[in-house]
């Protein structure tokens, strides 16, 4: 016999997370009879019971759910129970078909982890690989769903029986914990020489510290790849370091050994301790305090360091050795473009002219992922890489859009595969200039379409006939919808905040355009059906097209060329360049061989970076404008940009004007502007570098005011690039806060090109939708 029950149906990040356990202890507390089971639909709970107990049961489900789950959607409706079920059961996953549930990033080790490995009473004291229900390794050892333990990379260890009692144990904290192990029965650390012979140390986090200790250089298999570790106090181990990674001045991320140390290192905000310490963990940058006694190399020209706290048992089980250094460079184990290194081989074979020596262990990587960057503007976090943590999460739509693939933009690429409200953002995927690279992009996009199990109808891809991406779409033979750069990063904003109409202001590098001339620095008009440019920068040469990017100098010569200056004091800082080098250049503008025209907002920070004589020549993509910023920031203190007196002196002048159909911000008033107070001295480099950071923010703020009467449209959106400059999206909040209009920057993507193909999938998804599936 059968008697009256609800079916509870729960979508959403339900596996993997401890949502089974939870729902046992509720059903048990409430005296309901019944089951839990993961099947096609996600988590179905079956109960039977008092009415009002099944009431509060729901309720809890809601309000109560562990800390990394993520409902997205409940549904409940009549069913029956068999009358010889009594008691509240958990079911084996049923095989098959998991479409629609979600799988969970990578999670930070918590607090009761962390405790139990310190611990010296505890069975898991200093043992590296302890884990539980709340936290731990996921999508990186997922091989297939549903998330149970032959399916991960755990499959080869077998649990001890006191790991196994905590496993079944509804009451344990690692009840169906996946990756349960313990010093017994887990996977084990083993410390190598740089040539892969096994080297027999009692201890290998010991041997591992010693070894950094004394400045070496180590490969330290983490999460989701290797890092290269070295004493960050030490100029000559992070010399050494960049040596060998042909890594000249890009900074280095570094983990510090808990947040006492960040604080005393570097300024830690409590927006940023709030980061810093949460389940994602990921790396953010911090202003450095003066005197840290860190090695002046680690980030040099920059007033910020990226910083992080361990998260995993390892990295904690390190510091805990008596001889690390409380600060340690952590940077991805790569060569210089590549993508992570995953398996121990072919990191000995990858990595050793980077190491002395390797910190590894036996749990296999299946999908690697590297750390997420973070930096927090107008107080709030912004993504400059999101990958660990973070990944695979979706990000939810607002409405429905059918089985997309997005493939991204060339550099910073990451892809996103969309399907109905959830939109899932590879983890970062790097430069897809290099086939191992593309290898790593197509593993990826393998991994996601049968994890998620969504195959693609559409593909969106970039307007760039040459960006491999743009041929990778091309060759799959689906229908393709190609799209304007900046159309998909203006796109990105109003996806995340649900905006159906906006101007946007795209502060970039380049990006091709549909009149094959390079945009960069852009006002369009958007909705996800279409957009109209209605501004730009007034255009600069590009001598020698992508060369220019590496050379900031051949952009302020481009720039003083454009405006019409000829006085000699004003490329005074050039004089370094040799003077045949720049003729040359000269030359090439002039008679505009293999100089194109570009509105590029980046090469317009390289120009004034390199004619403040900040920077001539990038050793890595954004250099000159991110020391261009930093002087700034200098300059500005803690002051709003409002309050610099800039913005009054230049409130009196048209920095805008109407040519060839559109508004243009007067990029020839900006170079005059700085050159005449360069020259006549008073100003220091870093008020002339606030100074050119106001008339932008100045100039298109006032373009966007003027175009806003005109179309009638209050809502702005910026992204792009550039606008991870924390001095431009400030100085624009700053701008708008006093105005009806509303400002929306990213918060959920990055603005970079890393951001890109959320924007690609929506504007995809909806134009190839637009008969089909409501908006
Ligand atoms: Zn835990
Ligand atoms: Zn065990």
């Amino acid at each position: 016999m059968n008697r009256q029950a609800t079916e509870i149906r729960i979508n959403g990040i339900v596996q993997g997370v401890g949502f089974r356990p939870f729902v046992y202890r509720l059903a048990v507390q409430n005296g309901l009879a019944g089951f839990i089971t993961n099947n096609s639909k996600g988590v179905v709970i079956r109960v039977a019971g008092d009415a009002s107990k099944i009431k509060s049961l729901i309720h809890s489900l809601k309000e109560e759910a562990p800390p990394l789950a993520r409902i997205i959607s409940l549904d409940q409706s009549d069913a029956t129970l068999p009358d010889n079920i009594t008691g509240f059961s958990i079911l084996e996953s049923e095989a098959g078909r998991v479409s629609s549930t979600h799988v969970s990033p990578d999670i930070a080790t918590c607090r009761e982890c962390s405790r139990e490995i310190l611990d010296a009473a505890d069975r898991r004291h200093g043992y590296p690989f302890t884990n539980c229900t709340n936290c731990g390794p996921r999508y990186t050892i997922i091989r297939s769903l549903p998330y149970d333990r032959p399916t991960t990379t755990m499959h080869k260890f077998n649990m001890c029986p006191e790991c196994l009692a905590e496993y079944r144990d509804p009451a344990n904290r690692r009840f169906h914990a996946q990756p349960n192990a313990c010093g017994i029965c887990g996977p084990q650390l083993t410390w190598y020489d740089r040539d892969g012979t096994r080297l027999p140390a009692d201890d290998p986090l010991a041997a591992a510290a010693d070894a950094i200790a004394n400045d070496k250089i180590i490969g330290i298999k983490g999460l989701g790849g290797f890092h290269l570790a070295a004493n960050a106090f030490s100029v000559e181990a992070v010399a050494q370091l960049r040596q060998r990674k042909n890594r000249p001045c890009k900074p280095l991320a570094v983990m510090v050994k808990d947040l006492p140390t960040a604080r005393k290192l570097c300024l830690v905000t409590h927006e940023a301790e709030k980061r810093l310490t949460s389940i994602t963990s990921p790396v953010i940058l911090l202003y450095k305090r003066p005197a840290s006694g860190l090695a002046d190399n680690l980030a040099p020209f920059i007033e910020e360091l990226g910083v992080m706290l361990p998260y995993t048992p390892l990295h904690q089980l390190l510091f805990a050795q008596p001889e690390t250094p409380v600060c340690l460079v952590m940077t991805s184990g790569n060569a210089a473009g590549e993508p992570l290194c995953r398996d121990n081989e072919e990191a000995i074979r990858r990595l050793s002219s980077f190491c002395d020596g390797f910190l590894m262990h036996n749990r296999d990587i299946h999908t690697r992922v590297d750390d997420s960057v973070v930096r927090i503007i107008a107080d709030k976090p912004r993504f400059l890489r999101r990958s660990r943590g973070y990944a695979p999460a979706p990000v939810r739509l607002d409405f429905d859009i059918p089985p997309i693939l997005a493939v991204g933009a060339e550099l910073k690429n990451c892809f996103c595969l969309a399907r109905s409200r959830d939109a899932f953002m590879s983890q970062h995927i790097g430069d897809l200039n290099n086939l191992s690279t593309l290898d790593f992009f197509e593993e990826t996009l393998d991994r996601f379409k049968a994890l998620l199990e969504i195959e693609p109808q559409y593909v969106a891809a970039d307007l760039h006939p040459d960006y491999l991406s743009t041929r990778f779409a091309l060759e799959l033979g689906l229908p393709t919808v190609r799209i304007q750069h900046h159309w998909a990063h203006a796109a990105s904003v109003m996806a995340e905040h649900g905006l159906s109409e906006a101007l946007a202001i795209i502060l970039d590098g380049t990006g091709f355009g549909p009149d094959r001339t390079v945009w960069g620095g852009e006002v369009l008009q958007c909705t996800l059906d279409n957009y109209r440019r209605l501004g730009r920068l007034s255009p600069l040469p590009l001598p020698g097209g992508d060369m220019a990017a590496r050379h900031p100098w051949r952009m302020a010569l481009a720039a003083l060329h454009a405006s019409g200056i000829r006085d000699s004091r004003a490329a005074r800082h050039l004089e370094n360049i040799p003077a045949k080098d720049r003729k040359f250049i000269l030359d090439m503008i002039a008679k505009k061989l293999n100089t194109p025209l570009t509105s590029s907002c980046g090469r317009l920070f390289d120009a004034v970076s390199s004619l403040l004589g900040i920077r001539h020549v990038n050793t890595f993509e954004g250099q000159a404008a991110m020391e261009l910023e930093s002087r700034a920031s200098a300059a500005l203190g803690r002051r709003s940009l409002k309050d610099s007196g800039f913005f009054t002196e230049l409130g009196e002048m048209q920095l805008f004007h109407l040519r060839e159909g559109l508004q243009e911000v007067s990029t020839g008033l900006c170079i005059h502007s700085i050159i005449s107070r360069m020259t006549a001295g008073g100003l220091s480099t870093n008020d002339l570098a606030l100074f050119f950071h106001v008339f932008l923010v100045s100039a298109f703020g006032n373009m966007i005011m003027y175009l806003s009467k005109q179309s009638g449209i209050q809502t702005v959106v910026l992204s792009g690039g550039s606008s991870q400059n924390r001095i431009l999206v400030e100085g624009f909040f700053d701008f708008f806060a006093k105005t009806d209009l509303k400002i929306f920057t990213n918060r959920q993507v990055p603005a970079n090109d890393g951001g890109l193909a959320l924007g690609q999938a929506v504007i995809g998804g909806t134009n190839v939708s637009s008969d089909s599936h409501a908006r």
